[in-house]
């Protein structure tokens, strides 16, 4: 869900780098602004572990996704130019 979510807003945005450094870093940006707890498992698991049952916390998910984006475009650690979204 939160991964389908992610590609639906990185196709938005094609000046996003997008590496797995970059993809991983806008999820860990996202869930630990949803939920501290989720940073401390695995990438993988806590994609599953989401569970967005209503429009509101979908929503709440773009936001954070989004904020995600701008952060990690405005500064890759994968050593990408950076850009501002
Ligand atoms: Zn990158």
């Amino acid at each position: 869900m939160a991964q389908r979510e992610y590609e639906r807003l990185r196709v938005q945005f094609a000046t996003f780098c997008g590496c797995d450094i970059c993809r991983g870093d806008v999820f860990v940006y996202a869930l630990n602004r949803l939920s501290p707890h989720y940073v401390s498992t695995r990438e993988g698991e806590v994609i599953t572990a989401i569970n967005l049952d209503t429009d509101q916390e979908k929503a709440k998910l773009d936001v954070v996704l989004f904020e995600g984006f701008r952060k990690v475009a405005a500064a890759p650690r994968c050593g990408a130019k950076p850009v501002t979204l």
